[in-house]
């Protein structure tokens, strides 16, 4: 029989967002909420994670205070509740005095369901006056990874949020994030103090879509040749620069194709229409700058083409992830060169020490990720710390056209060998040195030239050896430190494996030129 509440939920889903059922895990999590327990919901992008916070927001008594760092977002959001007669409301530097004292009042008169604040207003001391005020009904923080220098979108406000909220008193939080890698889901629970939070994960496997990396050569004539393949559809086309955005757009249009460009620089009223005109369908393809998507709910998109590599694999998963929400197959294609990430990392040259050697990380897994010849979703997957043991996804470049299979039982114990004498403290760069016989600074410094597996490499190269590190990590005989960004240790299986080794099936990297590379 189903109890008062679970009646009040599902009628409320009905009345107010239109829906028969909750989606995956939603119910439970809701729940959770309800019962006024600490939650952490990990749910990839198009999901349904607002809803997570909004239906318990509706349901129960006082305000729900939502933290979110986009302004845009926020007042989509709001905008949608309105019109479904819910009172929602945001806090954040676009409003005049006038409105803020109003949204103050309302909220003070336990009129307001949902105040979205933005990172930096809820940091100002006046506002954190105010919401002592209020009847809080808990914190939803949205983009939680923000909390984090590990993950791809660091905010410090973020930092800040935990102890503001514990000043208000002992209020539930429910943390929700599209992307955490098992570091930065560590981060978000000591930061937020919720190490004891319900963590809902849902599956990041997005099934239909068909993953792909290029070599970015003629690239120009590749992508037309993807828009004419989809002719008639929705398609985004990614780019790093304003002036790539504006270059490529202007390619696409002489070329037929009903195309808008999108990026910050462009006027604001501009910028919207282009939107507005790709959302209602009245162009066919948006060329933009990663300043587009945030938010953006079309569900039919076909294509999304990265025209340059993205600065870290979440970015990537994210922009990818913005095609094909309506569950039918779509193509997401990625151009590659090393010269593009050698031009990002130049990029980083200015950035403080760690967030450079951050952004460095980042971008190395973005260049392994490329090159790999092993299951794109598999390495997706693994990164978001979700185990993946199909054979063959039949929906990726490296699973349809196979490179060259080989036994690496040998390759694989010189790893294992190079982790453990180095003692479990070292990054890819390092081992792959150790194991080249490389007499680095660094390598001497260790004394690591006197170790057995020194130089046990060396009849191959270094691109061999980081690919060979890199599936030995996919096989799980190794697994990162989640302590030390880049840190390898070895893992249980690892360990069988040295007592009783066994064939181990690997893949010859693909092999893209550095040298002489032409773009058009
Ligand atoms: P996320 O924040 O995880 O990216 P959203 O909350 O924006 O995802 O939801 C994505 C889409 O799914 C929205 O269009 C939303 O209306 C829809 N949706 C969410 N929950 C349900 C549900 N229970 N039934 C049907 N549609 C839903
Ligand atoms: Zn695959």
């Amino acid at each position: 029989m189903e109890t008062g509440i679970d009646y009040k939920l599902k009628e409320t889903l009905k009345r107010v967002f239109g829906y028969n059922t909750f989606r995956g895990t939603q119910e439970e999590i809701i729940q959770h909420v309800m019962d006024g327990k600490n939650t952490f919901v990990i749910m990839p992008t198009g999901a349904g994670k607002s809803l997570c916070y909004q239906l318990p927001a509706i349901v129960k008594e006082g305000t729900a205070i939502v933290i979110s760092p986009l302004i845009a977002l926020m007042k989509n959001q709001v905008d949608q509740m309105n019109a479904v007669g819910i009172n929602a409301r945001f806090l954040n530097s676009t409003l005049n005095k006038g409105e803020m004292t109003r949204v103050k009042k309302e909220t003070l008169a336990g009129d307001v369901k949902l105040l979205y604040v933005a990172p930096e207003s809820l940091t100002k001391e006046s506002n954190i006056e105010f919401l002592h005020k209020a009847n809080i009904s808990f914190v939803a923080v949205d983009e939680a990874h923000c909390i984090s220098e590990w993950g791809h979108d660091f905010r410090p406000e973020y930092r800040k949020i935990k102890s503001i909220i514990k000043s208000f008193g002992d209020i539930p939080i429910v943390a929700l994030t599209a992307t955490a890698t098992p570091k930065v889901q560590l981060d978000i629970q000591k930061n937020l103090e919720i190490e004891e939070a319900e963590v809902f994960q849902s599956s990041f496997n997005r099934t239909n879509l068909i993953y792909e990396v290029k070599p970015k050569k003629q690239a120009k004539k590749q992508l037309i040749r993807i828009v004419k393949e989809h002719k008639g559809e929705s398609g985004i086309v990614y780019c790093l620069s304003r002036k790539k955005v504006e270059e490529i757009a202007e390619f696409l249009k002489v070329n037929g194709v009903n195309v808008a460009p999108y990026h910050a620089g462009m006027d604001g009223n501009v910028r919207m229409k282009n939107q507005d005109a790709f959302l209602n369908e009245d162009v066919d393809v948006i060329v933009a700058t990663i300043a587009f998507g945030m938010g953006i709910d079309k569900p039919d998109v076909r294509f999304v083409v990265h025209y340059d590599v993205p600065k870290s694999i979440e970015g990537y998963y994210q922009e990818t992830g913005r095609a094909g929400r309506d569950g039918i197959m779509s193509k997401v294609v990625m151009f590659y060169s090393y010269n593009d990430i050698l031009k990002l990392e130049k990029f980083n040259k200015d950035k403080p020490v760690t967030e450079r050697e951050n952004s460095k990380y980042l971008l190395e897994e973005m260049a392994l990720y490329a090159e790999s010849a092993v299951c794109r979703r598999k390495q997706l997957l693994h990164y978001f710390g979700e185990e993946y043991h199909v054979e063959n996804c039949e929906n990726c470049d490296n699973c349809l056209h196979q490179r060259e299979h080989f036994d690496g039982q040998d390759y694989v114990k010189k790893v294992i060998e190079s982790v453990s004498q180095t003692e479990e403290r070292f990054n890819l760069d390092h081992l792959s040195k150790v194991l080249l016989g490389i007499k680095s600074e660094h390598v001497l410094s260790y004394n690591h030239h006197k170790l057995k597996i020194f130089g046990a490499g060396k009849s191959n190269d270094e691109h061999f050896w980081k690919s060979i590190i890199r599936q030995t990590l996919l096989n799980e005989f190794i697994c990162k430190d989640i302590d030390n960004p880049g840190v390898f240790k070895l893992t249980p299986k690892g360990v069988e494996f040295m007592l009783d080794p066994y064939p181990v099936d690997l893949v010859k990297d693909h092999e893209y030129e550095t040298e002489g590379e032409e773009e058009e």
